[in-house]
């Protein structure tokens, strides 16, 4: 939307188009997807526009508002008091992360001065009993559990009991996890349920489930009372669309989300941001932020003048490769974008990206200085592709691959484009606009 230069239907319609297939990628629900279309058709009339009105940010402002309001409810989940005693149990699929959600969520509440405990309820998975024992260990939460008694009922009134004598305020009843499809699962969570009566449930989703999660969720909904959602593995590949269908089937907002397989990777669940992740806009607040923070002054002008022009080259990529390889503070600026970070290098594969990241620096050391500062793609011909790989003795196809990257990279760059060099008072007013 933003190349053309009258904003009528078809351009409307073209950026619907976009949006819908980002969303789609995204993992958000083709049924959502679709409703938000016809919400932003009805919204906006461009008929009814003034002239003068600005009718980009008009439309913008609706779909962002649109995805917003989809993940939100209508009314807050019900929120654990200090000092008080509740009982939280927690649902999900087998390895969505529940039992590491679990004590996350203890540690978190830990931290700020609650008395959390865990009780294991699934008697399902060998093992499951371990490994929350190991966690809450770790994080020093008192636990309960059995490895002779088979009933989860049993043992999770006989933990809740326990941990209310003691004056915990926050217990965690962690189930087993289950497959869609475990009719007996699905009947014994409820039990567990109707036997301790949790003052909230969570359901736990992996943010790469994908186009399965409105079934899912519903699944779980339709059995006990669910609450409130985690979204879990957002350090990953996905985008988190799911968490849209999961709100939508259980009509609880997502309240945490999970960043890592580390205790304290998990933070409270913040709308705008998540939303603007889903559209491929970036974290702008915290991206801001970060430059103010971690790049010297002096470099700050340099660099904000470089991101205003857009023009993004080789060169500039192969400098933002060494700053992510040595991670210093520029590296660390960078880490943030979701472009640069969440699919350049994932957590947990930085192995692996480290190497392609130093196959692509090697590849553009064969490179001329006319091919490093030029950004016009057209430059780059078969030939000139050839003598790279020949110099760099890696196939073409790796060239290929490389300067695909260096496309999407170029792209999420180009949305810094305009970007105004922002004093320190004037950022939070700049991140809302852009946000917005
Ligand atoms: P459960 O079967 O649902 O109880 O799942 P687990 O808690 O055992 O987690 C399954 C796997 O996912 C484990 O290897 C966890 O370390 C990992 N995991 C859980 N949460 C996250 C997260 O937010 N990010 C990442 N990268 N891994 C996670």
């Amino acid at each position: 939307m933003s190349n053309a230069t009258i904003i009528d239907e078809k351009a409307l319609n073209d950026c619907l188009n976009e949006i819908t297939r980002a969303l789609l990628q995204a993992d958000v629900q083709f049924k959502l997807v679709r409703d938000m279309q016809t919400n932003i058709k009805k919204i906006v009339n461009l008929d009814d526009l003034a002239a003068g009105h600005n009718k980009r940010r008009i439309i913008q402002q609706a779909i962002f508002n649109e995805l917003c309001k989809i993940l939100d409810p209508g009314k807050p989940s019900f929120t654990p008091k200090k000092g008080k005693p509740s009982v939280v149990m927690f649902v999900g699929l087998q390895g969505s992360g529940k039992t590491t959600t679990c004590t996350k969520y203890a540690y978190y509440h830990q931290k700020k001065g609650w008395k959390p405990a865990l009780v294991c309820a699934d008697t399902f998975r060998a093992g499951a009993f371990d490994q929350l024992k190991q966690n809450a260990t770790k994080a020093k939460i008192p636990f309960y559990g059995s490895y002779m008694e088979s009933d989860p009922v049993k043992i999770a009134v006989e933990g809740v009991e326990r941990f209310k004598k003691e004056n915990c305020d926050l217990i965690i009843v962690d189930t087993s996890g289950r497959h869609k499809q475990e009719a007996a699962l699905f009947e014994e969570m409820r039990q567990v349920s109707e036997a301790t009566k949790p003052d909230l449930v969570i359901f736990v989703m992996d943010s790469s489930i994908g186009q399965a999660a409105f079934d899912q969720a519903q699944a779980f909904k339709q059995s006990v009372a669910v609450g409130a959602v985690i979204v879990t593995k957002m350090d990953g590949h996905a985008k988190g669309g799911g968490a849209l269908s999961a709100v939508a089937a259980t009509k609880s907002p997502v309240i945490f989300i999970g960043t890592g397989e580390h205790m304290d990777e998990f933070e409270v669940f913040d709308v705008k941001p998540f939303v603007s992740r889903l559209l491929g806009m970036g974290d702008w607040s915290g991206f801001m932020d970060k430059i103010h923070e971690v790049v010297p002054m002096d470099q700050q002008p340099e660099l904000l003048q470089k991101l205003s022009e857009g023009n993004f080259t080789l060169r500039i990529m192969y400098e933002q490769f060494q700053n992510l390889l040595k991670m210093g503070p520029i590296g660390q600026v960078f880490s943030m974008l979701p472009g640069f970070s969440a699919e350049l290098m994932p957590k947990g594969h930085e192995k692996e990206s480290q190497a392609k990241i130093k196959r692509y620096m090697t590849m553009m050391d064969s490179m001329t200085n006319e091919e490093l500062d030029s950004s016009n793609p057209k430059l780059m011909n078969e030939s000139r592709m050839m003598r790279i790989a020949r110099g760099a003795g890696r196939p073409i196809r790796d060239v290929m691959e490389m300067l695909e990257e260096y496309k999407r990279l170029a792209k999420v760059w180009s949305k810094m484009k305009g970007l105004k060099i922002p004093k320190k008072g004037e950022m939070s007013a700049l991140s809302r606009n852009m946000n917005a």
